[in-house]
């Protein structure tokens, strides 16, 4: 994936139209807080603008214009905690490390590692990789499946006013929010990644009671995927399928009780899935088989949903 940076927006844009031999990159000061109150009253001001900076290996890139950064590494978010029954994920934790943590579900171990290749995963952040994520991203598909929970910090004058990141839909954390930190769904931030402006993500939080499993199609074995999906199950039924591999994030296509209607929840979420790495025919037959796979291995019945559209 490409991106652009604009001189604000946390997230980055997509590069379609824009020329990159004539992009500048201008970071004019580098900032290196080690406390959070700090890094919030940096990333919150209005001017210069000012980015949060994490593993840089899509913010060093290139940008339109002067922006400073405020480097996170001094906050020392890069921790994976088991707290209860959840995953405290920091928002510096590496994808590497993601990769090799065996408190994470193998699901997300493996999306990891498909992500970007080892030196990237190596700099590249969990926190840096759901503001970036396009379609293509398996890491943010798993976390979607998951209904993984982004805690999202705000400097104090910020927090009662505009760009304070919606709530709603983001489901029990173990831990209670502090001021000016506030839970937000990551399927709520997916479509509002600019809603963060201005705020930090500080670390996300993962149920491990849900069992996850991830299948993919690509070019080869390490490429980005063409189509992935990725089933999550609750002990309570809940049953959870997201898919990805297209388009600018990937795509939760059920969330209900039960297994009814898998199969052709997720074909109709391909449904207008064409690009030039495949058409959307091609990835609804690809992911009723991947589909099948998941759910063999979760002890799903899917009898039947073949067929139904
Ligand atoms: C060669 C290459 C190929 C790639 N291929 C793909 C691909 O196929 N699919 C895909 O989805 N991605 C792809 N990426 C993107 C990659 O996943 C991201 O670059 C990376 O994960 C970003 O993480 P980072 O920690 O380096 O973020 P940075 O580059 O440091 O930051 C990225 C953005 O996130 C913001 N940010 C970072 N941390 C926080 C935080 N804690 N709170 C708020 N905002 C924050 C930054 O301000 C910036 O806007 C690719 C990148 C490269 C270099």
């Amino acid at each position: 994936m490409h991106a652009e940076l604009g001189a604000t927006p946390a997230r980055c844009a997509k590069t379609d139209g824009y020329n990159y031999r004539e992009a500048k990159s201008m970071i004019s000061a580098y900032h290196r807080p080690t406390k959070l109150a700090e890094a919030l009253a940096l990333v919150a001001r209005a001017s210069p603008p000012t980015l949060p900076l994490a593993g840089g290996t899509q913010l060093s890139r290139s940008t339109r214009g002067a922006v400073e950064v405020v480097d996170l590494q001094g906050l020392g978010l890069n921790e994976i905690l088991i707290r209860g029954d959840h995953l405290e994920i920091g928002a510096m934790t590496t994808l590497e490390q993601l990769h090799r943590s065996t408190a994470v579900p193998p699901a997300l171990q493996q999306a990891a590692a498909l992500e970007v290749p080892l030196n990237l995963r190596n700099a590249a952040t969990v926190a840096g990789t759901v503001v970036c994520a396009d379609g293509k991203s398996t890491v943010t598909g798993v976390l979607l499946a998951l209904d993984a929970t982004l805690m999202v910090a705000t400097a104090p004058s910020r927090s009662a006013g505009a760009g304070a990141p919606s709530t709603s839909g983001a489901r029990g954390n173990p831990r209670t929010s502090t001021a000016g930190e506030r839970r937000v769904g990551l399927g709520d931030f997916l479509p509002l990644r600019e809603s963060i402006s201005g705020s930090l993500i500080t670390r996300l939080t993962v149920p491990q009671n849900p069992r996850v499993e991830f299948e993919y199609v690509a070019r080869t074995p390490k490429s980005p995927p063409i189509v992935f999906v990725v089933v999550a199950t609750w002990p309570s039924g809940r049953v959870r399928a997201v898919c990805g591999g297209f388009g600018d994030a990937p795509l939760l296509a059920l969330d209900g009780v039960g297994a009814m209607g898998l199969i052709p929840a997720l074909r109709n979420a391909l449904h207008d899935a064409d690009d030039y790495r495949g058409s959307a025919e091609y990835r609804m037959a690809a992911a009723t088989v991947l589909t099948q796979r998941c759910a063999d291995r979760l002890g799903l019945a899917l009898r039947g949903q073949e067929t139904q559209v």
